[in-house]
């Protein structure tokens, strides 16, 4: 059987950490602040955008909501945007996905790169590419942090990333590289996913498509991170990877939920921190045990 990487209790202990150093910060100035964009009325997003404040208010960051109406423009977030860049008070800006009828890329750009805290500027993706990271996409951040903390060795490793995304495939690869893994990346146009699947010694799946990788496809043995989260008919939330079988076959995996879902945020977490720090000229080593050195 293997073992289940606890996300949920992970990601608790990094933000009891967090509060530590977020507390420390307070007192010497204002307490790091995040600001979340949302456009539109997608259901989702409005939760996505809840739990974040909810996280961000339990471990005494600022957080601050803008909530623009579907139909809003490219010109009308510029100048949001703009004056967010702006305000010294905002140390973190995240501009909540999907962007209904948006240039999504061209928005993402127009975060300044020192509170991009998702890691999404051009600036900060190549940061990473050159290993010299400063914010790292949230969710690859969090896997990191996960196979650091159940002592999963990277090095040498056949790694599979199933997915080539900005915000998941690419800086989980890049990450892997770094961590000197093997990395193959598999997207749609990839011959035999399954017998790719097959050699990895590390998946990690973020395809967004349901259920979609059958136990018997991997190699025994291997750790399974599971990125996608789906919603079934009965409501309830499920992954990339077909859970049956999984932990017979697996000596690591994710659950869904309470896998990457909940360390994405705490990332998100650390790095809102790690924009403060970074802004004030503090120091960010304060942040080191929380963040999976690259
Ligand atoms: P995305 O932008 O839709 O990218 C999906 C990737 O999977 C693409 O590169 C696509 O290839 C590839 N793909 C699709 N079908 C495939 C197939 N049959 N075989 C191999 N590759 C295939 O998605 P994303 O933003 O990276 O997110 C992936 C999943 O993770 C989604 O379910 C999302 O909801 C979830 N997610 C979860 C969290 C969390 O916190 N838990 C955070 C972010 C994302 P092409 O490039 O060729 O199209």
């Amino acid at each position: 059987m293997g073992t289940r990487i606890d996300g949920k209790a992970l990601a608790a202990k990094t933000c009891e950490s967090l509060q530590a150093v977020v507390g420390s910060l307070s007192k010497e100035g204002p307490a790091p602040g995040l600001h979340v964009i949302l456009v539109g009325d997608d259901p989702a997003s409005r939760v996505y955008v809840g739990s974040k404040a909810r996280k961000a208010e339990s471990i005494g960051i600022r957080s601050e909501l803008t909530v623009l109406p579907e139909g809003t423009s490219y010109g009308e977030l510029e100048d949001r945007i703009g004056a967010l860049n702006a305000d010294e008070s905002v140390d973190g800006i995240l501009v909540q996905l999907p962007l209904p009828n948006l240039p999504t890329r061209d928005v993402l750009d127009l975060v300044a790169p020192e509170k991009d805290v998702d890691g999404f500027h051009p600036i900060n993706a190549g940061l990473l590419l050159q290993k010299r990271p400063r914010f790292v996409p949230c969710t690859p951040l969090g896997v990191l942090a996960m196979l650091d903390a159940y002592g999963v060795e990277t090095s040498g490793k056949n790694a599979l990333v199933i997915g080539r995304s900005d915000i998941v495939g690419k800086p989980m690869g890049a990450l892997l590289t770094h961590r000197n893994a093997t990395v193959t990346i598999a997207h749609s146009r990839t011959v035999d996913l399954e017998q790719q699947v097959g050699e990895a010694e590390i998946l990690v799946v973020a395809m967004g498509r349901m259920r979609s990788v059958p136990a018997r496809w991997i190699r025994p043995g291997a750790t399974v991170i599971d990125v996608g989260i789906h919603r079934m008919e009965d409501k309830k939330l499920t992954g990339d990877v077909h859970p049956d079988g999984l932990e017979e076959r697996a000596a690591f995996y994710t659950p869904v939920p309470g896998g990457v879902g909940p360390m994405t945020i705490a990332m998100l977490m650390v790095n809102t921190t790690l924009a403060a720090v970074l802004r004030r000229g503090g120091d960010p080593s304060l942040l080191s045990d929380l963040i999976p050195s690259v």
